[in-house]
Order: structure tokens, then sequence, then C-alpha cells
């Protein structure tokens, strides 16, 4: 075993691999980009090195870097974690020039499943079921339509570099093609710098089932599967294993195609095979498709550690210092079921708008599984993925792993920045998805229901406006006494465009009157709960925000009430809903515009942003420059005052 090892990486996989680590005795050096400075892994590591300036190219993709670190340090080995540096073949030769170990497969290996055309050919030959589809070098549109023809229609049009859903088309018909070919392939040109697409199948009521599988280079097993079914714009949201509905020989038949496609590449290390299903009969072992392979640990391994019992991590280290696949494919079974829940820090109803903040108040359930590269106190930051935490539960059943999945759930806590919570609490209580009945097209189906903000009921209110005053449960014996706490007070509070005048009394040692236009209700302090009519709530305040947790997180401002003139938005300005990186620029100071048109294209967190004119008029001014890095709140685009 090693010694010593570096984590080139951040967030929750540098502090996931650092705990297998630290158990099995092996020091941990991790790497840091200017902005993580005070961040858990560098906190968490036995060592940590400074790699350069906030953004990734200045930080987690310097190969460079690194690779010195790892020689400074003494570290004997890189794990590279996931994204970042994680399937770069150029890398792993870098790594092995300098005489480390790579904890991860071989360059070829990455190479031979980089892009998903190969990685379709060599699947085809090592006879593992692919897509029906076209994946040939000639690229010319009267090449592809013939084949969507042949295929028949709808089809997907895929790029072959692409990852994370970019320069991916449905198409419907063949009246759609065309422009949807040329918009594939130009976002994965800017993406990717290859054009190059193959066209698909589209398989009907898609289920997403991937199986997770092991080699030492000469030998492979299969850990079994994930369901990955429930995702949003082909990104995942909440993970389980087993796949619900699997049959023995389904799994057999899956297990077997990965497995050879895992020893087809002489495979070492965690890999995983992702297949396609056509969930709509049922599974069935003729209804599953490879789709492509990820040459890494991934973000949803803990549900296969969950079932399996397996330190994914502990094996690869194990097999990366030399050693043989700890189990046999017979010696391997699974224990009950597992869910993860991706909890991020985005706003659901604007659209999974990515969200930054300041954490100034976190609380994770104690019985469930919580990988998190946070604490309270820590700052998401608009530089890398908004991910706060991964939630994973497990039981014997999957009934029973649905219901800690979701009292998980009501009992996490964030304040000071938008999360997806609610949202993924909705989810974890859909109907369908409680009945396993899922595929890859769920939470569209469900959007209205899943992704808008509930309404503030009283409580939620009476709590916010409690907590604004000044006044905590359990209160002190002399809270309504405080020179600084009036007996009576009105407070205002804010959510979106609703606004709330709330009279708030103290009633006794430990009770409180609120009013809320006719509706009046009597508050009792419960240890740091607040309870009316059967129900608790408790908040916390942040800044100008306070947030009530109850079945949803329900945040309110504060609004200084002075201020309060001034709160409608104007229409004259387009302004950065969050930092980012400005991509394009459409129009110039004396253009006329119409509302809805396009003026600025941001980035941020791997997102496109649209910005467009909030009415007719003409430009006034033009803030925004292409390549120019922008705050949150930064004017873009001036529009003439309205005459
Ligand atoms: P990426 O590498 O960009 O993430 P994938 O090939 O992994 O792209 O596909 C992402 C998601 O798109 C899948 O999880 C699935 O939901 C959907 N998908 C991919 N291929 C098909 C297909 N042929 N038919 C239906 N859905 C598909």
């Amino acid at each position: 075993m090693f010694d010593k090892i570096l984590i080139a990486n951040r967030g929750e996989i540098a502090c996931r691999i650092m705990r297998t680590a630290r158990a099995l005795g092996v020091q941990t050096v991790a790497v840091y980009s200017d902005a993580d400075t005070d961040a858990l892994h560098v906190a968490q590591a036995d060592q940590a090195v400074r790699l350069g300036a906030a953004p990734v190219a200045d930080s987690y993709l310097r190969a460079d870097l690194i690779i010195q670190a790892a020689l400074d340090t003494g570290a004997q080995a890189i794990h590279p974690g996931y994204g970042f540096l994680s399937e770069n073949p150029d890398f792993v030769d870098a790594v092995v020039a300098a005489g480390l170990v790579f904890i991860g497969p071989s360059a070829d290996a990455i190479r031979a499943m980089g892009l998903k055309d190969a990685a379709k050919a060599l699947m085809e030959k090592a006879g593992v079921p692919v897509v029906p589809g076209y994946h040939g070098s000639d690229q010319t549109e009267q090449t592809l339509v013939a084949e969507a023809a042949q295929i028949g229609y709808p089809v997907l049009i895929k790029a072959v570099a692409g990852g994370g859903g970019k320069g991916m088309r449905l198409v419907e018909d063949p009246s759609g093609f065309t422009e949807a070919l040329a918009s594939a392939q130009s976002e994965a040109k800017t993406a990717f710098g290859n054009a190059d697409v193959l066209i698909e199948k589209y398989v009907t009521h898609p289920r997403h089932i991937e199986v997770q599988v092991f080699g030492d280079g000469t030998d492979a097993v299969h850990l079994f599967e994930r369901d990955c079914s429930l995702q949003r714009r082909h990104q995942k949201v909440i993970e389980e294993a087993p796949a619900p509905g699997m049959t023995d020989m389904m799994r057999d038949t899956m297990g077997d195609a990965a497995v050879k496609a895992a020893k087809a590449i002489g495979y070492a290390g965690a890999g995983t095979i992702e297949f396609i299903v056509d969930g709509s009969d049922g599974l069935r072992p003729d209804r599953f498709w490879f789709m492509e392979m990820n040459t890494r640990l991934q973000v949803e391994h803990p549900v296969t550690e969950a079932i399996t019992g397996v330190d994914l991590v502990a094996w690869q280290l194990h097999v990366a210092a030399g050693g043989t696949l700890p189990l046999t494919q017979d010696q391997l079974s699974i224990n009950g079921h597992s869910f993860e829940a991706r909890i991020y820090a985005e706003d659901v109803p604007a659209g999974f708008l990515p969200a930054t903040g300041l954490l100034s108040h976190l609380r994770f359930p104690t019985d469930a599984r919580i990988d998190s590269g946070v604490a309270q106190g820590s700052e998401i930051s608009p530089w890398y993925d908004p991910m706060i935490a991964k939630l994973t539960v497990h039981a014997p059943t999957r009934q029973d792993a649905l219901k800690r999945l979701q009292t998980a759930l009501g009992k996490t806590e964030a304040a000071g920045t938008t999360t997806n919570l609610n949202f993924l609490r909705k989810l974890a209580a859909q109907a369908d998805f409680a009945a396993g009945d899922v595929d890859t097209g769920l939470i569209a189906r469900h959007h209205d229901m899943l992704c808008t903000d509930d309404a503030a009921d009283p409580l939620d209110i009476a709590v916010a406006a409690i907590t604004a005053m000044g006044i905590c449960a359990p209160m002190g014996p002399h809270a309504g006494f405080a020179l600084w706490a009036p007996l009576a007070q009105s407070v205002t509070l804010q959510r979106g465009d609703d606004l709330f005048r709330v009279a708030v009394t103290i009633t006794g040692q430990s009770t409180v009157q609120a009013c809320i236009e006719d509706v009046v209700l009597t508050l009792t302090a419960r240890g740091p709960q607040w309870a009316a009519n059967g129900q608790r709530r408790h908040a916390v305040e942040h800044t100008d925000q306070i947030s009530v947790f109850g079945p949803q997180t329900i945040t309110f401002t504060h609004p200084n009430p002075l201020e309060r003139g001034g709160m409608t938005a104007g229409g004259d300005t387009v302004t950065a809903p969050m930092p980012g990186l400005i991509q394009d620029v459409a129009v110039a100071t004396g253009d006329q515009v119409t509302e809805g048109q396009r003026l600025v294209v941001l980035e941020a967190m791997k997102m496109e942003h649209i910005l467009r004119a909030p009415r007719d008029g003409t430009v006034q001014s033009v803030t925004a420059v292409t390549g120019g890095q922008v705050s949150a709140g930064d004017v873009l685009v001036a529009l003439e005052p309205d005459a």
C-alpha cells in the first residue's frame, strides 16, 4: 500500500477519498485554488499545496502543477476523483512519466472509451449490445439525414465527444433534423472542440441503468446496478441501487455484458458501464443497450457501497498498489436497498439556476451517510460545482429506504443560499417514484408540481416574524420585557413579490400571538421550535434573511421598511443574475431592441444563461464585454428610460 497519496480534486470527493486513506493509514496531500484556501478538503488533509487562482484552468486543471506537488511532497500516487482531470489520458501519461502511480485505469483504456463512437464500435465487437444507430466517420449532412431515416424517428443526435448532455438533441421527425444537427454540432464544437456526432434510436420510456465494474487489469467483476433514471436535463438527481423491478436474469445479462466490456479493454480500477433500457414493458434482457463507459469513480458510488459493503476507494487504492481483485463475483451480493440524493445550491423554480452564498446554517441528519465538502460557514463560490452534499440512506427494503430518504431530507437544513431541498423532498414523495415506476422523463412530466415553491402558510410567516423580532425559542424568562424588544411589534416580511405584515405580541412565558391579516395564531415555544395547531417549525436568521424549517424550507427577507418604496424592479436595466463569464454580447449602444430579444449570454457554472430585453426600447449603454467576469447584480445593458 502507498504511504502517501495526492488527491487532485476538491469538495466532497476529495474528503471522501481522504476518509478511506486515513482508515488505511495512508497520508494525504490536498491541492487547492485561491478560492478554496479555507475549504474542508484542505483542512482535512495531512498536507496541502496551493495550485493557483480560482479558475479551474489555473488550478484544478493544471496537470503540471499537480504532478509537481506530488513529487515535492513525496506522494507516490495521484487519485483524480471525478471530473477535472479524471478522464484525461494525457494527464495519466504525464503522471506515469513522472514515476508516479495514477489511481485509475490506463491511459489506453480511457482513450478507448473517450469518444462515444469509438466506444460503441469497440463494444459492438466485444459482443455488448449497443443502441441501434449510426456511428460512422462520414459526417456529411446527406449521410446523416439518410442514416436518421434508416434508424427511424424519433432519433437522438449526440456529440461523439459529449458529456453532461451537451451537444445532444432529440429530433421527433425529419422536418427538425437539419436545424437540430446544426445546433448540436455548433454546441459540440464550442464545448469539446469536436463537432462530430452520432445518431441513435431514441429509446422510449428510457431508463438509465448503469453497472459498476471493477478490474485489476486481468480480471473484472461487477458490483451490480444503479438506477439513475431520475434526471433533469440529463443530469442525475436521485440514484438508487438495486434498480426497481430488476430480475435476476436481466441483472446477470447486464452484469455479464458490463464485465465483457471491462475485460475488452483490460480495465483496472473502478468504472461504470452506462446502459439505456427500454422500460416500456418492464425490464427485459433484450432491451438494454450500451451508451458509454465512465472510466472513473462516479458521484453516485455510495449507493453501490451501501448494498455491497465494499469500500470502492479502498479497492481503488489496493488495485493501484498492485493488488488483485479483493473478491470474486461469487463473493459479491446485494444487501438491501439504497438511495442517494444530490443536494445542490440551486434555484429550482428559476430553472435550476446554480446559486452561491455563505452557508450560514447547515444541519444534516445523523442517521444518513453524508458526503460533503462544506460545513456551516463555508462559501458556495461561483467557481465550481455548487454541490452541498450527497445524502445516502440504506435499509433492508426499497420501501424502508425510501422512508429513510424522506425523513433524512426532512431533517436536512441549509440556509444562506438557495437549495434544491424542497424539490428533493417533493421528488422523494412523488407517487410514481415511490412505486418504483421511474424513467428519465419523470421529473419533466411532473415539473410544475415538483419545481414550484409552495406558498408560505401562516405558521411559516408567524415564526419568521417572531425570529425577525429577535425572539428565540426557548424564550428566556425576560423575553417580553427586554429593553430592545417591546411587548408588541409589527414586522414586515417579503417573499418573492409577496409582502406580509405581522403583528406579534408576547403573551406569556413561552407563548406569542401572531396576527397576519385576519388570521390569529397562538404559538408556544417547544425547545428550539415553535408549535401551533399541532405543527412545528423553527427558524434561523442570517443577514437580512430568515429561513423557516418545516415540511418545506421557506425563506423570507426582512427588508428595511424605509427602503420598501424602491423595491419594484425597474425595467431599464439588464443585470447579471449570478456571477459568471460573459460569453456573448449581441447588442450595441443605440440599437433598437424588442422585449425578449437576446442581449447577453452569461456562462456560469457550466450553464449558459441568455439575458433578454425586459421591454422594447433603445440601448443606452452596454457595459458587458465578451470574455469579462461579472458579479451578481452588475448592470450589463441599460435601456434609455421610458418616455
Ligand atoms: P452525456 O455523456 O452527455 O451525459 P449520455 O450518452 O450519457 O450523454 O446520455 C445522457 C442521458 O440521455 C441518459 O442518461 C439518458 O437519460 C438520455 N439518453 C441517452 N441516449 C438515449 C437514447 N438513445 N434514447 C433515450 N434517451 C437517451
